[in-house]
Parts: C-alpha cells; sequence; structure tokens
C-alpha cells in the first residue's frame, strides 16, 4: 500500500483512507462521476513517522504540555509541524506520488492542477470526527509541489486544534493517523450544491443552487446562486429563480482564483438548462439510494460534463413531519393575516368578545377575537387554532400561541366580523389564511426516508424567548442553549389580580410566591443552561385590565410612559417582590439565572436596580446581571453603562427600531414604516456590539428579528454571542447560525488564495 487510486478504495477502507477518501471511492463505484484521483493512505504517514524517527520526539512533546494552556499548546504544534515539514520524505514514497501525479497529467498532457486535501483516519475509534480540522490545498500543480503539500497536510494533523480535539476527547495521538487524497480540480464553467431532498422537510424534492465559474462564490456568499427545485415524484422542474450574478469566480493561469465581473447579459441569464438539471437529479438520486439517506452534494460542470466533487449526508432533516409542511388543497378563502404560529387548524368558530365569553370554546375548536388576554390562555390551549383581528408578529395571540405550539393567524382586520359561531374553517398558520369548511391534505407520495436530526451544536448560542411556564418543557426541548429573554408579563397578567393591588393589600409574600412559582417551572426545565428573567415591563394599557389596575394612570403614548425600569425604580416595593421572588431560587441552588433590565435610559437606573438587588442580599456573582438595549439612549452611551458593571446586554429590537425610527410599533397606520434592518436600527446594534465585546460583556438579541435569518445571519457576522428566537423558530435559527459560521471559517480559509485577485 502507499499510493491508492480512489476507484480502488470503497467504505471499508475508511481506517485506512480516511472518510473523505472512502467516500469518493463508493461513488466512484456506483458510477458517478468524480473527478480523477489518488490517495496517500494513513499508513504512509505511519510508517514515515517510525522510519524518520519522529514518532517518539511528537509523543514526548504533547506528553509535556498541558492542552489547555494555549501557548504551550500553540509552541508544541509549530515544533512538531516544523519537524515533519523538514524532514524529506522516504524516497520510494515520494516517487510513488510523483509518478501518480505524472498520471494524472497524461490525458491532457500538461502539469494539471490538482486539490490535495487531508484525510484523517482513525481505527476503532467510533465517535471520531475529524472534519474540517486539517488542512486542504487548492490549485496546486508539479509535482515537487504536490509533494511539499501532502507533507504539509500530513503535518497538519498536530494543528492546535486537531491536537486538543484529541486530548478532549481521550483519543491517543498514536491511534490517529492521516491520508491525503489528490485529486484533479474541475476548471468549472458553472457549479453549485443540491440537496437530494428538502434539506428541512425530507420531502422529495431536490434543490439546486447554480453559479457562473467555480462553486466557492456561493458557499462564501458573493454571489447569489439562481436556485431550482425538482419535484421528484412528478418528475418535472417546479421552481426557477434566475438571481443576478454580477461576478463569478475562475482560476487564472497561474492557478490563482480570479474574480471576473460578468456584463448584464451572461449575469442575468439562466446558469442550467432543464436537461442539465435532470441529470444532476438523477446523479443525486444514485447516490442518496446508495447510501440510503437524503445527501447534500457539490457538483461543478467542465466542458459540459458534470462531476460530483463531494457529498455528505444532510443532517438537518426533522424526524417528525410538523404539520405546518402540510399543503393543503385548493379552498375558499375567507380571510387573510398574518402567519403567527404554524400548523393547521380546523374546527368549529367560538367568537369570544368578552371575558365571560372564554368558557364557550371547547376542545378543538378555533378560537376568534379581537385580540387574545392572558385569561384566555387556558382556551388557548383548548384551540384547535386561533385567529385574531388585530396584532403582529409580537402580539400576545402571536407569542403565546407559537408557545403553546396551536397554530395562529393574527391581524385578519375583521376575523371576528365576518366569521360565525359554529362555522367550520380550515386555519392556515403558515400562510396565514383562513379557508372555509374542513380542507384535506393535498396527498402526497410516500415520504422519504427521513435521517435522523443530529443536533447542531454552534459557537454563537442559539437561545429561545419564552413567557409561559407552563410552556417551558416544551420550549427546553427545542434543544436551545439556554434562555434569553423570559418574558415575565404574560404570567404577571395571568395573576389574579393587578401586581400593585397585592402589595397594597398587604400580600406581597402571595405575590412573590406567585412570581416564585412560575419562575421555577422555567429555570428547572433548562436547569443548568441559563435563564435570563426580565423584570417587569408593564405599559400601563395592558395591565389596566386587571383587577385593581384601574389606578394605572391614562397616558396618551403608553409605549412613551410608565413601563420598563424607569417603572420599577418608582415602584421599588415591586421591583424588591421581582428580587425576592429570584432570591428564594438562587438560595435553592438555581444560579443558572440571569437579571434583565428592560428599557434601560441611564447608567443611574442601573447603578439603583444594582443596589436594591445588593440590598435585597440576592449575591450578583452566582448569577448573570444584565440590561436590554432598546432604547437608542442606552445604545449610544452603552460604555457608560458598562462602566456600571453588567455581564451582558440583550438587543430589544421591537422597541430599539420603535424609537429609532419614530414609529409606534402598536398603530397600523405606520406599520409600513416599521424596519428592524433600517441602517439606523443596525447601526446602533453593530455601534453596541463593538463596544460590549471590547469591555468583554457578552452581547445578545432577544427582539423579534432574532428569529430572522437574514438579520441572524448579519448579526453572527458582528460577532454576537447569542441570538434568542422564537421556540418555533430555534431549529431555522440553528441551522442558520451554522451555516454562517462554516462560511466564516471558509471565506478565512479561502481569504489566503482570494487575496491577489485583481479587481
Ligand atoms: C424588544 O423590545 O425587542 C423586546 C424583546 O421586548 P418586548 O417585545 O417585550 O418589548
Ligand atoms: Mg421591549
Amino acid at each position: 500500500m502507499g499510493v491508492l487510486w480512489l476507484d480502488e478504495v470503497d467504505k471499508d477502507d475508511v481506517p485506512i483512507v480516511g472518510g473523505k477518501a472512502a467516500n469518493l471511492g463508493e461513488l466512484i463505484r456506483v458510477g458517478i462521476p468524480v473527478p480523477e484521483g489518488f490517495v496517500v493512505d494513513g499508513k504512509t504517514f505511519m510508517d514515515f513517522l517510525e522510519s524518520s524517527g519522529l514518532k517518539e520526539k511528537i509523543i514526548e512533546i504533547l506528553n509535556s504540555i498541558n492542552v489547555e494552556d494555549t501557548k504551550q499548546l500553540e509552541e508544541a504544534s509549530k515544533k512538531i509541524r516544523e519537524m515533519i515539514e523538514s524532514t524529506p520524505m522516504p524516497k520510494e514514497v515520494e516517487e510513488e506520488i510523483k509518478q501518480a501525479y505524472r498520471k494524472l497529467c497524461e490525458e491532457s498532457g500538461e502539469e494539471v492542477f490538482v486539490a490535495v486535501r487531508s484525510s484523517a483516519t482513525a481505527e476503532d475509534l467510533p465517535g471520531a470526527s475529524f472534519a474540517g480540522q486539517q488542512e486542504t490545498y487548492l490549485n496546486v500543480r508539479g509535482e515537487d509541489e504536490v509533494v511539499e503539500k501532502v507533507r504539509k497536510c500530513w503535518s497538519s494533523l498536530y494543528t492546535p486544534r486537531a491536537i486538543y480535539y484529541r486530548v478532549q476527547k481521550g483519543f491517543r495521538h498514536e491511534d490517529v493517523s492521516i491520508a491525503v487524497v489528490v485529486q484533479k480540480m474541475v476548471n468549472s464553467e458553472k457549479s453549485g450544491v443540491m440537496f437530494t431532498s428538502h434539506p428541512v422537510t425530507g420531502d422529495k424534492i431536490a434543490i439546486i443552487e447554480a453559479v457562473w465559474g467555480l462553486g466557492e462564490a456561493i458557499v462564501s456568499g458573493m454571489v447569489t446562486p439562481d436556485h431550482y427545485e425538482y419535484d421528484r415524484v412528478q418528475r418535472k422542474i417546479v421552481v426557477v429563480k434566475i438571481a443576478e450574478k454580477k461576478v463569478m469566480l475562475t482560476r487564472g493561469e497561474d492557478g490563482k482564483t480570479v474574480k471576473v465581473e460578468l456584463d448584464e447579459e451572461k449575469a442575468k441569464a439562466r446558469v442550467l438548462s432543464d436537461s442539465e438539471i435532470e441529470e444532476l437529479v438523477k446523479l443525486g438520486e444514485i447516490i442518496e439510494d446508495h447510501y440510503g439517506t437524503p445527501q447534500d452534494v457539490e457538483w461543478a460542470i467542465e466542458k459540459g460534463k458534470i462531476y460530483i466533487v463531494q457529498s455528505r449526508p444532510i443532517t438537518t432533516i426533522r424526524e417528525e413531519k410538523r404539520e405546518e409542511e402540510v399543503e393543503l388543497e385548493e379552498g375558499k378563502i375567507l380571510l387573510k393575516g398574518l402567519g403567527a404560529s404554524p400548523g393547521i387548524g380546523i374546527g368549529k368558530v367560538k367568537i369570544v368578545l368578552s371575558q365571560d365569553e372564554i368558557s364557550k370554546v371547547e376542545e378543538g375548536d378555533v378560537l376568534v377575537t379581537t385580540m387574545t388576554t392572558p385569561d384566555m390562555v387556558p382556551a388557548m390551549r383548548k384551540a384547535s387554532a386561533i385567529v385574531t383581528d388585530e396584532g403582529g408578529l409580537t402580539c400576545h395571540a402571536a407569542i403565546v400561541s407559537r408557545e403553546l405550539g396551536v397554530p395562529a393567524v393574527v391581524g385578519t382586520e375583521k376575523a371576528t366580523k365576518i366569521l360565525k359561531d359554529g362555522m367550520v374553517v380550515t386555519v392556515d398558520g403558515d400562510k396565514g389564511v383562513v379557508y372555509a369548511g374542513a380542507i384535506k391534505e393535498k396527498k402526497k407520495e410516500e415520504k422519504p426516508a427521513v435521517v435522523a436530526q443530529a443536533p447542531i451544536v454552534t459557537a454563537t448560542e442559539v437561545k429561545v424567548n419564552i413567557s409561559i411556564p407552563d410552556a417551558a418543557e416544551r420550549v427546553a426541548a427545542t434543544g436551545a442553549d439556554g434562555v434569553g429573554l423570559f418574558r415575565i408579563e404574560h404570567m404577571v397578567l395571568g395573576l389574579k389580580k393587578h401586581p400593585m393591588k397585592y402589595i397594597r393589600d398587604g400580600e406581597v409574600e402571595e405575590y412573590i410566591n406567585e412570581l416564585y412559582k412560575g419562575m421555577k417551572k422555567v429555570v428547572k426545565a433548562f436547569y443548568p443552561k441559563p435563564v435570563w428573567i426580565r423584570t417587569l415591563d408593564a405599559p400601563t394599557d395592558e395591565f389596566r385590565a386587571m383587577e385593581g389596575g384601574e389606578d394605572e394612570p391614562i397616558e396618551a403614548n403608553p409605549m412613551l410612559g410608565f413601563r420598563g425600569i424607569r417603572r420599577d425604580l418608582k415602584e421599588e416595593e415591586h421591583f424588591r417582590a421581582e428580587i425576592r421572588a429570584i432570591k428564594k431560587l438562587v438560595d435553592e441552588g438555581y444560579t443558572n439565572i440571569g437579571i434583565m433590565l428592560p428599557l434601560v435610559t441611564s447608567p443611574e437606573e442601573v447603578r439603583r436596580a444594582k443596589q436594591i438587588i445588593m440590598e435585597e442580599g440576592l449575591p450578583l456573582d452566582k448569577i448573570e446581571f444584565g440590561i436590554m438595549v432598546e432604547t437608542p439612549a442606552a445604545a449610544l452611551i452603552i460604555e457608560d453603562i458598562i462602566k456600571e458593571g453588567i455581564d451582558f446586554i440583550s438587543l430589544g429590537t421591537n422597541d430599539l427600531t420603535q424609537y429609532t425610527l419614530a414609529v409606534d410599533r402598536n398603530n397600523e397606520n405606520v406599520a409600513y414604516l416599521y424596519n428592524e434592518t433600517h441602517p439606523a436600527v443596525m447601526k446602533l446594534i453593530e455601534r453596541t456590539i463593538k463596544i460590549c465585546k471590547k469591555h468583554g460583556v457578552k452581547t445578545s438579541i432577544c427582539g423579534q428579528a432574532g428569529s430572522y435569518p437574514h438579520v441572524v445571519e448579519k448579526l453572527v457576522r458582528m460577532g454576537i454571542d447569542s441570538v434568542s428566537a422564537n421556540p418555533d423558530a430555534v431549529q431555522r435559527i440553528k441551522e442558520v447560525v451554522a451555516r454562517v459560521e462554516k462560511k466564516i471559517m471558509l471565506d478565512k480559509l479561502r481569504e489566503k488564495e482570494l487575496e491577489n485577485i485583481p479587481d
């Protein structure tokens, strides 16, 4: 052994050639066109270490360091890599590699460009995953270069990250080796990616993205690709979206990647013909059938020939198909609004216009109301769907129904007028539509086998927002990394009287106990993951309806009024009650808590709140303490607030947007101006993140924008530490974050290659 051609290896060879090479071999065996290449097996590297005497030296160095000490780790890695790179390969190995390279060049009669990729190998180490830890070199040409890059791949078995990973996993360094794949590079006219089945639902819809030139342009986000969808059941192309692809990447004479501006005609031209799409899908189906699971495939076309460059299983498909993907047959549309909570609900309409009508709602009914209130929660739980006249994606009905998992359509304007008690309707919470009658699901082909959903681990934490303690278990099951916002208003609104009435009636202990019980459900369900509890943000208009709420002042604009931390500092007894409830939990050992202050505008507010917390004997060194940044004031003087001592900030973009743009978030007359990605809002966000990072203060977002993929992508790039999404968006946001993080890493890796590109 030593050098093996890719068509000589298969999945049984993983221990000696690594997963990457074995996978390519498997594809060739089932007739997939894969660029030609060979692999220098893992044993060759082991032999090299033995015969050169490097093995003992390496082990000695590794045994002498503490991998938690970054400096030591980096120095050890550098030393080992230098040793490997400066030790000549055995002559016969070098010759074998050169010969194989020459063979690759035979057909074209000139030195070809190759990719030299590491493929780590481990015998009998279940659970080992070395993907992405070792190096890859693209556009390598000439036999000496190839040999040098093989040695560099070898040495990359000892990057600090790889050493650290093995120690952490308890793998012996001696048990891990490295194979190196040398493969012809495709100088593609067109390239892209393909999901052989839908990446979330597992439906038999192949999704293809395509650009002109090299595929790096897609992965790096440089170009928006064309998007095609092919229905594998109906056997036809169902979506063709042509993007404007202003540039393409291609390889220059010297092997460097070159960015080329495209003229308008080419930029707007469709990349793939119908027959190319069909051919790609056929190849994708062969691969999916072979592995038995949907695949994420990279492809390239050179001189009209399709090559499959890489294929791996899709790990994002949900195991269970949620109702939200159900397609309905055509029906008569009665109403349209905003799809606020996904899923389909069918049932009898029950119109609830006042509190005493709540009891009308029976299991499976469709609850129709102007706007839900906290005392409707039990009825909401029973309902098969919820429809409201008013509200947007952050209204009570939207938040609560998402947490309860009940489909909802909000903001229909006239549901309570158009729908009548007893009518049977179908509510589509995805599309925001209410249909007359019970609409059947569209008949679909048998669902494809779907792969189990591997948990997605992201460096940027993906947390979840919660407001109904009873939903805590369900919300924790999303796998979120904690709670980035626990809005306690909904819980408090659900109590039998206004918080200040408890206090006035001398029943503060009872109130504290209510808070404690509700909070405990959440911190317990998530323990030991952190739960950031936000102190009460009670606008006067929302709290007036409660028993004892008659004393709420009448305000012309409650959004700018007596709410948030300013209110709690005036009604200090109330703030103290909240702190006491939290203290009870901390005393019981629930230290997975953060206290978060809403609507902060000055350092004095933070100072005073901290003082009260300390007076109540709540140890701030045991838990976290932070603020919401939801006013331009907080964003603009964040340095001064940081000086008061905070551990974190969370961007409340719902309010930050309304205060920055002077657009009342509850006023539909100006709703068209409400834009969380307005440049002014984005500037405030960017500034805040930057300054917090400088001072070691953690950053997060818990406004609705944290559930929007396009915003999250930007925030991850800005370096936000965590994102807190609505429960229904956690999985999607995890996927987005994982993809962006990968893109960032790839961009970095490719930076070197792209930096010499002429404009
Ligand atoms: C916000 O303002 O973005 C926020 C999360 O708080 P709320 O929506 O409760 O005002
Ligand atoms: Mg807010």
